[in-house]
């Protein structure tokens, strides 16, 4: 993972760098660099840290070419420092190239370079891959794009790059496998990033490198799109860009992830627009409409993603299941991909992914494909590589999301996922037309209640996270739909806290976590009315009998659980199936200022990145 941005036009080339890596440092964050082609040739500058540390580095760099490549880091081979950081020169000086990705044969190609008598100054598969096309254009009397061409067809792994040439300065060569690459085009200006982001006030007019070509971008030409494979033109598919800026700034807020935890009632309303028609007593979604013998005849539902679309893809079994009566398996497509699964080609297979890049989920897709299996896709990014494989999908519509701990990506896979159960039921006839007029009117008030929920918790789950921020520990328990909710409860804890944390069934916790009970653990419990209260009020009993502090999240009215607990926040109440989305807005909250109060960097965790594009 990394982000990428390049420029080559009319305007310096500098401050669009700089921004544009800002825009895409939730991809990678632990060293950023730039370089830019001047007549005198290439001035590079790069650092471990951050964009803003880059700019320090920059000081003494001219900054008028108008010419220029930068990348912001998330190590995959080699410690995140100066040396290892991109963009990374060949050994003659010629070339130099920013890459996201893995070579992952880059040590027998270093191997052979090496007795060639090349030598490394890093320990990246980067430095290889440009030395490589080196290689190439040196041996070969190869173009700059022939030599990155063949290079590359020698090349295993996943890789989105960008390489100039200080001898033919005024072209760019871009290629990409298994990491997503657009190409703004603008009035004799062009812009490489590995999202839009980056250009998105300069052109609306981007193209979207598929998997497999690579593109010369030079001025005043045309952009020249080609297979890696065999050098076969690809014509241009030029698409019109629906982002705009405001979309990706932080709108008044302190950080990305509080704005995106707050804009979770348009974004939910967003996700249902047009497809939850209550009065109409009909949910509209082509993508399940266009296949409905493929859903309505599957044997089976198997559900692949990671991290947090996993935790979508736990709720999304127990809804399937309960509105459709359709066996649903759920799995982390890292597991799926590698352990020889069973597909047959009367299953669907359903992909979550927030970004739609995420390595793993797209490999488990593929196999899924190559099985015969119909796939369909929910994601959150229009273009994406997930979203261009597949045979059907769904777009969650909750607009970008820019902190790297998702929130409201996470409350849009619930509703889209939502949909889809009911339609299913409705049209497999699991569902009567009344439950289901019962079930979509509630749905369509889910907005209005996360709006109830922000506003009740304003005072009073800052004043919680400031109780417990000193614990080293947490436990979160739920059951049924809500167990999910656990989980994804304290992976949100982990990611942006660093506080370990576990979530567990509140059933489970008699048979392993109760051991780690004493008046220094927090036990988050959710316990809302119509799930299995009893039980979990029960579980209640059991965790205070071990002095462990009890953090509650009850529906409106409780006392019961309200009299036990040591701190509570109140949510009101909704359909059982549809509490994982109100539950999940005070989770996120508490987690939010547990970090804020610890000092931590809340949209930019250490080691995550936003869009995992490598396995
Ligand atoms: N594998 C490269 C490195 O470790 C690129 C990683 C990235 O995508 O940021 O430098």
């Amino acid at each position: 993972m990394c982000g990428i941005v390049g420029y080559i036009g009319h305007r310096e080339a500098y401050p669009i760098i700089i921004n544009g890596l800002k825009r895409l440092e939730y991809r990678g964050y632990d060293s950023a660099g730039l370089v830019l082609s001047t007549e005198q040739g290439f001035q590079l500058a790069k650092t471990r840290g951050k964009v803003v540390d880059l700019e320090e580095k920059s000081s003494d760099l001219d900054k008028t070419p108008n010419i220029g490549i930068g990348h912001t880091r998330w190590a995959t081979h080699g410690v995140p420092n100066d040396v290892n950081s991109h963009p990374h020169l060949s050994n003659n000086g010629r070339l130099v190239l920013v890459h996201n990705g893995i070579i992952e044969n880059y040590e027998s190609i270093k191997k052979l370079l090496t007795d060639k008598g090349y030598v490394f100054h890093s320990d990246t598969d980067t430095e290889v891959l440009v030395n490589f096309i080196q290689l190439f254009q040196e041996e070969q009397n190869l173009s700059l794009a022939e030599a990155v061409r063949v290079a590359l067809n020698e090349v295993i792994g996943a890789y989105a790059i960008a390489v100039l040439d200080n001898q033919d300065p005024e072209t760019v060569v871009v290629g990409r496998l298994g990491s997503p690459l657009a190409i703004g085009i603008g009035d004799n200006e062009f812009f490489v990033a590995s999202d839009a982001s980056p250009f998105i006030e300069f052109t609306k007019d981007a193209v979207y490198l598929e998997d497999g070509d690579m593109a010369t971008i030079r001025l005043g030409e045309k952009v020249d799109v080609r297979t890696i494979q065999n050098n076969e033109p690809v014509s241009l598919d030029i698409q019109e860009l629906q982002l705009n800026i405001e979309a990706i700034e932080k709108g008044g807020f302190e950080h990305f992830m509080l704005k995106e935890i707050y804009e979770q009632p348009r974004s939910i309303r967003d996700t249902m627009r047009g497809r939850l028609l209550v009065d109409e007593g009909i949910i509209k979604m082509a993508g399940i409409w266009d296949h409905q013998e493929k859903f309505l005849n599957a044997k089976r539902i198997i559900i692949v993603a990671c991290g947090t679309s996993y935790h979508a893809g736990l709720v999304a079994e127990y809804m399937i299941e309960d509105f459709a009566r359709i066996p649903v398996e759920v799995e982390y497509a890292s597991e799926f991909r590698y352990r020889n699964p069973i597909i047959k080609k009367s299953d669907v297979v359903i992909a979550i992914s927030q970004s739609g890049e995420t390595a793993d989920t797209l490999a488990a897709l593929k196999l899924a494909k190559e099985k015969g299996a119909f796939i369909f896709g929910i994601n959150n990014v229009v273009g994406s590589s997930i979203a261009r494989i597949t045979d059907a999908g769904a777009y969650t519509h909750a607009g970008p999301e820019i902190g790297v701990a998702s929130t409201k990506a996470f409350t849009a896979q619930l509703t889209i996922l939502a949909l889809i159960a009911l339609k299913l039921g409705k049209h497999n006839g699991q569902l009567s037309a009344a439950q289901f007029n019962l079930l979509t009117n509630e749905l369509e008030r889910i907005p209005d209640l996360v709006q109830q929920i922000l506003e009740n918790c304003e005072g009073v789950v800052d004043k919680i996270a400031e109780k417990y921020k000193d614990n080293s520990n947490a436990i979160y328990l739920g059951r049924g739909y809500n167990y999910p909710s656990a989980l994804e409860g304290a992976l949100k804890l982990k990611e942006i806290s660093y506080i370990h944390a576990e979530g567990y069934p509140a059933a489970e916790m008699k048979h392993g976590p109760i051991a780690l009970l004493d008046e220094n653990m927090p036990v988050i419990v959710i316990a809302t009315k119509k799930g299995y209260y009893e039980k979990v009020v029960s579980n209640i009993q059991e965790i205070k009998s071990r002095s462990a502090k009890v953090i509650a999240i009850v529906n409106e009215g409780d006392e019961q659980v309200s009299a036990m607990a040591d701190d509570v926040i109140v949510i009101p109440e909704t359909a059982e199936e549809f509490s994982p989305i109100l539950t999940a807005i005070p989770l996120q909250l508490l987690s939010y200022w547990i970090a804020v109060k610890l000092d931590k960097n809340v949209d930019q965790p250490r080691n995550l990145a936003k869009s995992v594009t490598v396995e």
